[in-house]
């Protein structure tokens, strides 16, 4: 199977991305942040302090996740229940970036990640794809920019939903996530070495798009 790994900071577009390449190529895109977020709603929908590690290592072992596509759509299956349309809030987005740090949380879906991968070819985004998910993917992309672009990006996606954000409180929020991905213990998002960089900041969807497909048909 060939696997692209796509990795980088929140807000670097990289589902956006992935997504288009993954039309282009014939490949399944696979949105691993998804299912960090769907384990968090469960969090929080329990009332499980994400604090405490052994209540969250607990709760792991009632969790069950799956995934499935619907017209090419990726879909997270949460103990039966699809939770897809739940999952998009900035609430959930903090919690699974809190409880990513624990190695039960991780442990979980890095056997679902990789079986995904061994199956079909696949174009996978997250933090620690290139890294520690899929070591052997044959091309693999640090996908980046700068805050104050990611920001915008952010708040330009909410307007478009009919929500009003203030520029510099989301961010904060997004230097905020950056900082505990880069800084836990296990699996941190890092560039791993043999990635291709591509920073976003003045560029637009389709040069990314096509840059990530040049590094693909290099790397055949
Ligand atoms: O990419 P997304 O914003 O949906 O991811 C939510 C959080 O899940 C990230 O901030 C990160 O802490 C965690 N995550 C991770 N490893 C991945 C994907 C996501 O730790 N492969």
């Amino acid at each position: 199977m060939y696997n692209i790994a796509i990795d980088g900071p929140a807000g670097a577009g990289k589902s956006t991305i992935a997504k288009k390449v993954a039309k282009e190529l014939s490949f399944v895109y696979v949105d691993t942040g998804a299912m960090f977020r769907s384990m968090a709603l469960f969090m929080l929908r329990n009332e499980i302090s994400l604090e405490d590690v052994d209540a969250v290592a607990k709760a792991c072992e009632e969790i069950n996740i799956t995934i499935s596509y619907i017209d090419g759509e990726q879909q997270v299956i949460l103990n039966g229940e699809n939770v897809s349309g739940l999952i998009r809030t900035e609430q959930v987005g903090n919690a699974a970036s809190k409880i990513a740090v624990y190695a039960p949380v991780r442990t979980k879906l890095l056997e679902l990640q990789r079986e995904l991968a061994s199956k079909e070819n696949v174009i996978m985004d997250g933090r620690d794809i290139g890294t520690a998910v899929l070591p052997n993917a044959q091309t693999k992309i640090y996908l980046t920019a700068s805050s104050k672009e990611r920001a915008r990006r952010r708040v330009e996606q909410l307007a478009l939903a009919g929500t009003s954000a203030d520029f510099d409180e989301v961010e904060a929020d997004i230097i905020k996530r950056d900082e505990q991905d880069m800084n836990r213990e296990i699996a941190p998002l890092r560039q791993a070495e043999d990635a291709t960089l591509i920073d976003s900041s003045d560029m637009g969807i389709d040069e990314v798009v096509a840059a990530i497909i040049d590094c693909y048909r290099k790397n055949q």
